[in-house]
């Protein structure tokens, strides 16, 4: 089991997940290709301890409101999410990950500007 633990950026959250790192993903869509993170492969929920900042966090929701993205409200960084094609399942913001370079995984690009279900958003 291996557990990641992560941080936004002015440390107001934290959290670890057990997940491995890889396989790790990218998206393009609206939302993705926007905030540009990498992301650890898909886990159930009871995987993600919110260790500090749970009152920090902001959620996000548009197209289909599904997805649950969550945000720092002080610094801004996307922590995790859950994600739009398996509620049951979260993502993590690889770069918040300690000890992690996540630009130096191979991460896949998913098609989620295709599965959007509302076009365009
Ligand atoms: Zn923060």
């Amino acid at each position: 089991m291996t557990t990641l633990k992560g941080a936004c950026h002015c440390g107001a959250v934290t959290f670890e997940a057990d997940t491995p790192p890889e396989p790790a993903k990218r998206c393009n869509c609206s939302l993705c290709r926007r905030r540009g993170a990498v992301m650890s492969p898909p886990f159930l929920a009871d995987a993600l301890r919110i260790l500090s900042g749970e009152s920090d966090l902001v959620l996000y929701q548009f197209n289909t409101r599904t997805a649950k993205h969550f945000f720092c409200r002080h610094c801004g960084i996307y922590t995790f999410h859950q994600t739009r094609s398996n509620p049951a399942e979260w993502r993590v913001n690889l770069g918040c990950v300690e000890g992690l370079d996540a630009y130096a995984l191979s991460s896949a690009i998913a098609d989620g500007a295709s599965s959007s279900v509302i076009s365009g958003a």
